[in-house]
């Protein structure tokens, strides 16, 4: 399938190219809402996971950010970042224009993908071009929604119908209490935004061709209970006696960190030579702002003798993937130190974080981890001839999760002596997790530090400083001590 464009192309892209961001409207059953929508290649494209969000499905990424799968019923879409392939359960299609990713959150062209999202969903989407306005037909529904309200003697679970309807209800291993209702057609959005109930552990919800299926999984254990049709307004009633639960023994899982010495530092100084990494709105490079950083580290850790250190680069030189991963567990390191600045399209986006590996948890740590994964990808799919979706593939299958408990604490640390020495320059953005590819192959506790957003006026100013630089590498050191004096006391 398509290749990945150059890097150069691709950063270029992801940063700058895209016209001004704009929305288009969603007419759903509660009225109108906002989504985030842009143009390019003369295609409209809209933001696939704001979308989701209000058919009541997700999206799941693979952890380093490059595919993306929505999933429907029994249908499931996967989409590859840069690319015009999706795959629509076991068929391939053709969309014309690549795939797109903003911000962290999935794009799509709407006129040609929202025909084949009519396909696979229950209700009726249609794309107006004309109006700029995406339609969901919810006339449809008659299953409209569910109460759940504690009453004196028990719990009372309602679920609202258009008209009177037959119903089964039993009960399946798990607690979960399941309403059948044939011939029904259920507001999944609307059932499943009550999710968060405090009766409630979880809540699915299916669409059958001749029937629609609630299942509650109830915190209190299922013991009797009772249920009928109810008229003005229609619904379902089924009471439920109360039986006090038992309580919860929730195991503590104690883990046991390194045993050994921790006294080998490898600072990982992102990007150099042909990767520039994320260019400034003055044309500050990361390449050379980061290099600064990792020296001044390196310097601080060599005077106090307390680490060895060992540099991944130490001059404007691109470091492969392969050899940056080998240096650090070659050298037998202990700890790993990956030192970047952030770029984002949002202008007031700004501060420091810092990250470890674990798979992004919400789109701002996501697009983190794909603007610095797009050199390694273009590395490896133009070494490997591989396509997207091949290393997507592989990617996925190869996630280290060993040193997470160590790393998210790592992180930890150095955010807070962050925090002490660089809150009121910058943002403190706080730790966050997201599928770094250059974190993935280190064999030890490992982190990436993000200073600041270049794409910032304010923080592209500090990152130009000499004083906020050496305050970076002081806080890393700092950070990085701490750590010492506790895992070793062990
Ligand atoms: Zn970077």
């Amino acid at each position: 399938m398509s290749r990945f464009i150059p890097l150069i192309l691709l950063l270029i892209l992801l940063l700058f190219s895209m016209t001004q961001a704009s929305e288009i409207s969603v007419q759903v059953s509660g009225g109108i809402e906002k989504i985030e929508a842009f143009d390019e290649f003369e295609s409209r494209y809209f933001s696939m996971s704001q979308l989701s969000e209000i058919l009541g499905e997700k999206i799941t990424w693979d952890i380093v950010g490059i595919s993306a799968a929505f999933e429907s019923e029994d249908h499931r879409v996967v989409f590859f970042i840069n690319s015009p392939y999706i795959r629509i359960d076991d068929s391939v299609k053709n969309i014309t224009y690549p795939v797109r990713t903003r911000n962290g959150a999935l794009f799509v062209p709407a006129k040609i993908f929202i025909p084949m999202l009519d396909q696979i969903r229950p209700e009726q989407i249609t794309w107006d071009e004309g109006s700029d306005r995406i339609r969901i037909d919810s006339e449809w529904y008659n299953i409209t929604d569910l109460l759940l309200q504690a009453k004196a003697n028990g719990l009372l679970i309602e679920i609202f119908v258009t008209e009177p309807k037959g119903y089964e209800t039993y009960v399946s291993e798990g607690n979960w209490l399941n309403i059948t209702v044939p011939g029904g057609t259920v507001n999944r959005r609307r059932i499943l935004g009550r999710r968060n109930n405090r009766y409630l552990r979880d809540i699915n919800v299916y669409q059958f061709e001749e029937a629609a299926q609630i299942s509650l999984r109830l915190r209190q254990p299922i013991g009797k209970y009772t249920h009928r049709f109810q008229a003005n307004p229609p619904r379902i009633q089924i009471s439920m006696i109360d039986t006090s639960a038992a309580p919860v023994v929730q195991n503590k899982v104690d883990k046991v960190g390194p045993d050994e010495l921790i006294d080998k530092i490898i600072i990982d100084a992102g990007h150099g030579g042909s990767d520039y990494g994320a260019i400034g709105l003055k044309k500050t490079k990361e390449k050379e702002i980061v290099l600064d950083i990792a020296k001044r580290l390196a310097k601080l850790i060599r005077k106090e003798k307390i680490f060895q250190v060992v540099m991944t680069r130490e001059k404007d030189v691109y470091v492969p993937l392969e050899d940056r991963t080998r240096i650090a567990n070659g050298s037998g390191g202990d700890l790993y130190v990956s030192i970047h600045a952030n770029a984002s399209l949002k202008r007031s986006a700004r501060g420091f974080q810092v990250f470890f590996l674990a798979p992004a948890k919400n789109d701002a740590g996501r697009a983190a981890a794909q603007l610095e994964n797009a050199p390694f990808l273009a590395e490896m799919s133009n070494k490997s001839g591989q396509d997207v979706d091949d290393l997507s593939f592989i990617l996925s299958d190869m996630i280290q999760t060993e040193f997470q408990a160590e790393s998210a604490d790592l992180a930890s640390m150095i955010d807070r002596e962050f925090r002490k020495k660089l809150s009121k320059k910058t943002k403190a953005r706080g730790i966050d997790q997201a599928g770094f590819i250059v974190l993935n192959g280190v064999y030890m506790p490992s982190i990436l530090v993000e200073s600041a957003f270049l794409t910032n006026k304010q923080d592209e100013k500090l990152l130009k400083s000499k004083s906020y630089r050496q305050d970076i590498a002081e806080a890393i050191y700092a950070g990085l001590k701490r750590f010492k004096a506790k895992y070793e006391k062990r």
